[in-house]
Protein backbone atom coordinates (compact mmCIF):
# COMPACT_ATOMS: atom_id res chain seq x y z
CA UNK A 1 0.00 0.00 0.00
CA UNK A 2 1.11 3.57 -0.81
CA UNK A 3 2.68 5.29 2.29
CA UNK A 4 2.34 9.17 2.18
CA UNK A 5 4.61 11.42 4.22
CA UNK A 6 3.84 14.47 6.22
CA UNK A 7 5.38 16.71 8.58
CA UNK A 8 3.43 18.07 11.13
CA UNK A 9 4.26 20.38 13.96
CA UNK A 10 3.32 21.52 17.04
CA UNK A 11 3.27 24.91 17.89
CA UNK A 12 2.19 27.38 21.04
CA UNK A 13 3.49 28.51 24.39
CA UNK A 14 5.39 26.99 27.20
CA UNK A 15 3.84 24.75 28.98
CA UNK A 16 0.34 24.49 27.20
CA UNK A 17 0.58 20.47 26.76
CA UNK A 18 1.93 20.27 23.41
CA UNK A 19 4.15 17.48 24.26
CA UNK A 20 1.27 15.77 26.25
CA UNK A 21 -0.73 15.78 23.21
CA UNK A 22 1.56 14.14 21.09
CA UNK A 23 2.42 11.25 24.12
CA UNK A 24 -1.35 11.08 24.17
CA UNK A 25 -2.04 10.29 20.93
CA UNK A 26 1.62 8.67 19.68
CA UNK A 27 1.61 6.44 22.87
CA UNK A 28 -1.96 6.18 24.30
CA UNK A 29 -0.42 7.54 27.61
CA UNK A 30 0.05 10.54 29.89
CA UNK A 31 2.95 11.36 31.86
CA UNK A 32 2.31 13.99 35.02
CA UNK A 33 6.11 14.07 35.08
CA UNK A 34 7.01 17.60 33.67
CA UNK A 35 10.32 16.50 32.01
CA UNK A 36 12.47 19.96 30.81
CA UNK A 37 14.96 19.32 28.27
CA UNK A 38 16.28 21.64 25.16
CA UNK A 39 15.65 20.53 21.41
CA UNK A 40 13.47 19.09 18.90
CA UNK A 41 12.23 15.89 19.75
CA UNK A 42 10.29 13.92 16.23
CA UNK A 43 8.01 11.02 16.42
CA UNK A 44 5.93 9.01 13.50
CA UNK A 45 2.52 7.83 13.65
CA UNK A 46 1.30 5.46 11.15
CA UNK A 47 -2.49 6.36 10.13
CA UNK A 48 -4.44 3.80 8.08
CA UNK A 49 -6.15 5.85 5.43
CA UNK A 50 -8.82 4.79 3.07
CA UNK A 51 -6.44 3.37 0.22
CA UNK A 52 -2.56 4.55 1.76
CA UNK A 53 -0.63 4.99 4.83
CA UNK A 54 -0.34 8.59 6.27
CA UNK A 55 2.77 9.02 7.67
CA UNK A 56 3.27 11.48 10.41
CA UNK A 57 6.21 13.09 11.48
CA UNK A 58 5.24 14.78 14.47
CA UNK A 59 7.68 17.70 15.45
CA UNK A 60 7.92 19.07 19.02
CA UNK A 61 10.23 21.74 20.34
CA UNK A 62 11.22 20.24 24.24
CA UNK A 63 10.99 22.60 26.85
CA UNK A 64 13.16 25.76 26.85
CA UNK A 65 12.97 26.18 23.25
CA UNK A 66 13.84 29.83 22.23
CA UNK A 67 11.35 29.35 19.68
CA UNK A 68 12.56 33.15 18.04
CA UNK A 69 15.93 30.96 17.17
CA UNK A 70 15.01 27.88 16.33
CA UNK A 71 11.78 28.82 14.62
CA UNK A 72 12.42 28.37 10.81
CA UNK A 73 14.05 25.34 10.59
CA UNK A 74 11.26 23.92 13.31
CA UNK A 75 9.09 24.72 10.83
CA UNK A 76 10.33 24.26 6.98
CA UNK A 77 8.70 21.46 5.47
CA UNK A 78 5.94 21.40 7.94
CA UNK A 79 2.32 20.39 5.96
CA UNK A 80 0.57 21.85 9.03
CA UNK A 81 0.25 22.54 12.54
CA UNK A 82 -1.76 22.35 15.93
CA UNK A 83 -1.37 25.21 17.23
CA UNK A 84 -2.37 25.07 20.97
CA UNK A 85 -3.06 27.44 24.28
CA UNK A 86 -3.74 26.57 27.89
CA UNK A 87 -7.70 27.03 29.28
CA UNK A 88 -6.29 27.74 32.52
CA UNK A 89 -4.15 30.59 30.91
CA UNK A 90 -5.01 33.47 29.16
CA UNK A 91 -1.69 34.39 28.61
CA UNK A 92 -1.52 31.98 26.34
CA UNK A 93 -4.32 32.74 24.02
CA UNK A 94 -3.06 35.35 22.08
CA UNK A 95 0.09 33.44 21.11
CA UNK A 96 -1.86 31.71 19.19
CA UNK A 97 -2.31 34.34 16.26
CA UNK A 98 1.93 34.63 16.63
CA UNK A 99 2.52 31.03 15.58
CA UNK A 100 -0.21 31.10 12.93
CA UNK A 101 1.47 33.88 11.38
CA UNK A 102 5.42 32.08 11.82
CA UNK A 103 3.71 29.22 9.94
CA UNK A 104 2.14 30.46 7.29
CA UNK A 105 5.47 32.65 6.81
CA UNK A 106 7.04 29.36 5.97
CA UNK A 107 4.18 27.59 4.23
CA UNK A 108 1.59 29.77 3.11
CA UNK A 109 -1.11 27.09 2.53
CA UNK A 110 -0.30 25.06 5.62
CA UNK A 111 -2.98 23.91 7.60
CA UNK A 112 -3.71 25.32 10.92
CA UNK A 113 -5.60 23.60 13.34
CA UNK A 114 -6.25 25.35 16.69
CA UNK A 115 -6.77 23.53 20.48
CA UNK A 116 -7.48 24.67 23.88
CA UNK A 117 -5.98 22.03 25.64
CA UNK A 118 -6.51 21.50 29.63
CA UNK A 119 -10.22 21.28 29.42
CA UNK A 120 -10.52 18.86 32.20
CA UNK A 121 -9.47 21.59 34.55
CA UNK A 122 -13.01 22.54 34.26
CA UNK A 123 -12.49 25.07 37.68
CA UNK A 124 -9.13 26.62 36.57
CA UNK A 125 -10.85 27.43 33.23
CA UNK A 126 -10.25 30.77 32.62
CA UNK A 127 -10.60 31.05 29.01
CA UNK A 128 -13.75 30.61 27.24
CA UNK A 129 -15.76 29.95 23.72
CA UNK A 130 -15.88 33.36 22.98
CA UNK A 131 -12.59 34.18 24.24
CA UNK A 132 -11.09 31.75 21.56
CA UNK A 133 -13.13 33.07 19.03
CA UNK A 134 -12.57 36.35 19.30
CA UNK A 135 -8.63 35.66 19.68
CA UNK A 136 -9.00 33.58 16.11
CA UNK A 137 -11.38 36.14 14.61
CA UNK A 138 -10.18 35.43 11.11
CA UNK A 139 -7.74 32.65 11.33
CA UNK A 140 -10.16 29.85 11.64
CA UNK A 141 -14.07 29.31 12.61
CA UNK A 142 -13.46 26.85 14.54
CA UNK A 143 -11.09 24.73 17.50
CA UNK A 144 -11.03 22.10 19.32
CA UNK A 145 -10.91 22.03 23.03
CA UNK A 146 -8.64 18.80 24.40
CA UNK A 147 -7.34 17.07 27.43
CA UNK A 148 -3.90 15.09 26.82
CA UNK A 149 -5.08 13.83 30.34
CA UNK A 150 -7.92 12.38 29.83
CA UNK A 151 -7.80 11.74 25.93
CA UNK A 152 -10.81 14.06 25.25
CA UNK A 153 -10.83 15.26 21.31
CA UNK A 154 -6.79 14.07 20.79
CA UNK A 155 -7.64 11.64 18.45
CA UNK A 156 -9.62 13.88 16.69
CA UNK A 157 -7.59 16.99 16.65
CA UNK A 158 -4.90 15.15 14.78
CA UNK A 159 -7.53 13.11 12.08
CA UNK A 160 -9.10 16.80 11.28
CA UNK A 161 -5.68 18.08 10.46
CA UNK A 162 -5.26 14.80 8.38
CA UNK A 163 -7.95 15.01 6.82
CA UNK A 164 -7.65 18.75 5.88
CA UNK A 165 -4.23 17.86 4.47
CA UNK A 166 -5.33 15.16 2.19
CA UNK A 167 -8.69 17.07 1.35
CA UNK A 168 -8.98 16.79 -2.75
P1 LIG B 1 4.52 21.85 26.58
O1 LIG B 1 5.55 22.74 27.19
O2 LIG B 1 3.55 22.64 25.75
O3 LIG B 1 5.09 20.68 25.82
O4 LIG B 1 3.65 21.26 27.79
P2 LIG B 1 3.72 19.80 28.48
O5 LIG B 1 3.12 18.77 27.59
O6 LIG B 1 5.10 19.57 28.96
O7 LIG B 1 2.71 20.00 29.70
C1 LIG B 1 2.93 20.99 30.68
C2 LIG B 1 2.25 20.58 31.97
O8 LIG B 1 0.83 20.55 31.79
C3 LIG B 1 2.62 19.18 32.46
O9 LIG B 1 2.69 19.19 33.87
C4 LIG B 1 1.48 18.30 31.99
O10 LIG B 1 1.30 17.18 32.81
C5 LIG B 1 0.30 19.26 32.09
N1 LIG B 1 -0.75 18.98 31.09
C6 LIG B 1 -0.61 18.89 29.75
N2 LIG B 1 -1.78 18.66 29.16
C7 LIG B 1 -2.70 18.60 30.14
C8 LIG B 1 -4.13 18.37 30.15
O11 LIG B 1 -4.80 18.21 29.14
N3 LIG B 1 -4.74 18.41 31.38
C9 LIG B 1 -4.05 18.60 32.53
N4 LIG B 1 -4.75 18.59 33.67
N5 LIG B 1 -2.71 18.82 32.56
C10 LIG B 1 -2.05 18.81 31.37
MG1 LIG C 1 7.02 20.27 25.40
Amino acid sequence: MKIVQKKICLLGDFSVGKTSLIRRYVEERFDESYLSTIGVHMSRKRLERADHFLDFFIWDLIGGEDFTKIGQNYLLGAAGALIVCDLTRPDSVPKLAYYAEQMRAVNETAVLIFIGNKVDLTIDRAVTDHHLRLALATLADSFLLTSAKTGENVNEAFTQLADALEED
